[in-house]
């Protein structure tokens, strides 16, 4: 799934992917781009925003907004929505599905082998087709064993599993 092929992992293929696509390669989209070419935990943009805001004290909302935005319109990265308000960010565009907890909004790739693998067609009703998403819904390990452990699915903070 993951491979060399659809991550761009150094600051000079990212240069020169920048300058192919017309725009300025900065120091704010490098790092942007850097931290989430390496980072398999699908971030939401406020993960990404106070990950980097320590080495980018100017770097604001509306700036990571548009890096963001501008990969997904390239075709770099995937942006899901898992239904709850969160919108999660995927440097990896190939074709794979996500486990996605109902309780604490984790989100995992769905182990190679787990599910029939997801194809995407090249066209279908005349849409090009770049890439699609699959996520599948329910309770991760952790969530599995506070349920069994309390009775209760409400967690108490939904951030409680972040780092
Ligand atoms: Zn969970």
């Amino acid at each position: 799934m993951l491979s060399e092929k659809t991550i761009m992992r150094t600051v000079e293929e990212l240069t020169a992917h920048v300058r192919r696509q017309g725009g300025k390669a900065t120091a704010q989209r490098l790092l942007i781009w850097s931290a989430l070419y390496q980072d398999r935990s699908h971030p939401t943009v406020d993960d990404l925003y106070r990950r980097l805001k320590p080495a980018a004290p100017s770097l604001s909302l509306t700036t990571l907004y548009n890096v963001l935005n501008e990969l997904v319109e390239w075709g770099d990265v995937r942006r899901f929505d898992t239904g709850d308000g969160h919108i999660h960010f995927d440097p990896d565009t190939s074709g794979h599905a996500e486990l996605v907890c109902l309780r604490c909004h984790r989100v995992v790739d769905a182990p190679d082998g787990a599910i029939p693998e997801p194809s995407a067609p090249a066209e279908i009703a005349g849409f090009a087709i770049v890439t699609r998403s699959e996520q599948f819904f329910g309770y991760c390990p952790d969530c599995r064993r506070a349920i069994a452990a309390t009775g209760r699915v409400a967690a108490t903070a939904t951030s409680e599993w972040r780092r």
